[in-house]
């Protein structure tokens, strides 16, 4: 387990919060999904109700070391300004002599927001002398940033070394993420059927392996599933192929047979000869693409199959959109992957910004049981691995 900011005495005390307000801007830099802004304030709030003084840190983007306007965090704070209804002071720096001087002089019940971390280059080395700059700041030290905890940086992991286990622990939606990923592969409800799909297999290989184990069925979508089909000898047309991958798909559908776990691949795909909006498109079998086309989406019937292999799901993780959703034209499979998943009488967790996007697209949010918000951090945990970022938050007795 992590441990949690609740377990902290923080009353009256200087935190650190490392967010994740890596949000999107438009070419004004207005904030085109303020989703990571917002799943901080419950962890921003607690602290102002036990009259913390509050330091945000968070990097946006990929700066490359040094100031670039475009990259401030100056939209951020006027954001945080509306949602939390009081005024947030923004540095011009990151350890430099205004945010020290602000977060020094900063007094309880006040919100101080520091400039991007990657205005200095120190933040992705995991530099230690730049960690302890940004620990010296407060008494508490709290990460909220689920979709950095997969990358050992300085306010991530460096930054721990500052701080012990009375002062350093989990916000809550750092908490909320970890622990739905790991109840969901430990104990999940049965059946449990994992949804993979997206572009690559070499991506996904890993929680591929780790998943076989845990689940009653697989189903597998989008660009990866080709490497599967060419691996049970059919000729894919110009789909996206892995051929190194080839043999590892097979011991994949072989291990999977060994454990009694079903796998289904499409058994009919929307082709066209370009990757393209205005490209002309049939629905074929996969027995039948033609040379020259490639597969886009799964097709009608493959709908139809998932949904039956789905129905009597307990627990579904979805990971990876069924084609590619970002062209309407062949964006269906993954629509309608979203709308039977929201409808099922499951636990449903979606993990990657990819299928978040598809899920928000297709308006079924709301319906789903936990979306997670970082994309390669909720990949990693499905990989089983411990994460920089996490593991020195375990309590003792969670150490495996
Ligand atoms: P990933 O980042 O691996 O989850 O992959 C997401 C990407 O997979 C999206 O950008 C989709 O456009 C892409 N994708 C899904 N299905 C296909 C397909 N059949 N062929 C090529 N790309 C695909």
């Amino acid at each position: 387990m992590v441990r949690s900011i609740r377990d902290l005495d923080i009353t009256n005390k200087k935190v650190f919060i490392r967010c994740d307000f890596n949000v999107p801007l438009d070419e004004f830099s207005n904030i085109t999904d303020d989703r990571r802004v917002r799943s901080a304030i419950p962890t921003i709030k607690y602290c102002m109700d036990h009259n913390c003084a509050v330091i945000l840190a968070s990097h946006l983007g990929r700066p490359k070391g040094v100031y670039e306007e475009k990259y401030s965090l100056a939209p951020v704070q006027k954001r945080l300004q509306r949602l939390l209804d009081r005024d947030v002071v923004l540095a011009s720096d990151v350890t430099g002599k205004d945010a020290l001087e602000k977060a020094s002089n900063l007094s309880n019940g006040e919100v101080l927001l520091l400039e991007n971390l990657r205005f200095d280059k120190s933040e992705t080395k995991n530099d230690e002398q730049f960690a302890k700059a940004l620990a010296d700041m407060a008494d508490i030290y709290i990460n909220d940033a689920f979709g950095v905890c997969h990358r050992a940086h300085a306010s991530v992991e460096a930054i721990t070394h500052f701080f012990d286990a009375s002062t350093s622990a989990a916000g809550f939606l750092l908490q909320k993420e970890v622990e739905f990923s790991k109840n969901l592969l430990r104990r999940p409800t049965r059946p449990f059927v994992a949804v993979v799909g997206g572009s690559k297999v070499s991506g996904k290989l890993q929680a591929l392996i780790n998943l076989l184990p845990r689940v009653d069925k697989l189903v597998i979508g989008g660009g990866m599933a080709f490497t599967f089909l060419k691996a049970q000898g059919l000729d894919v047309g110009n789909s996206l192929v892995e051929d190194e991958l080839i043999d590892e798909a097979s011991k994949v559908m072989s291990e999977a047979k060994k454990l009694g776990v079903k796998i289904y691949l499409p058994v009919d795909v929307v082709i066209a000869q370009t990757c393209s909006q205005d490209a002309t498109i049939k629905f074929v079998t996969v027995q039948e693409i033609p040379k020259g086309w490639m597969g886009l989406d799964i097709g009608p019937a493959t709908s139809r199959l998932f949904r039956e292999a789905l129905a009597d799901a307990q627990t579904i993780l979805w990971n990876g959109p069924m084609g590619v959703f970002e062209l309407e034209k062949f964006s269906k499979g993954s629509l309608k992957m979203s709308h039977v998943i929201a409808e099922a009488h499951a636990t449903t967790v979606v993990g990657g910004g990819d299928t978040a996007d598809v899920v928000a697209r297709a308006g079924d949010a709301d319906e789903m049981t936990f979306i997670s918000t970082g994309g390669g951090a909720s990949l990693e945990l499905i990989e089983g691995k411990e994460l920089p970022g996490v593991k020195p938050l375990n309590t003792e007795s969670s150490e495996e």
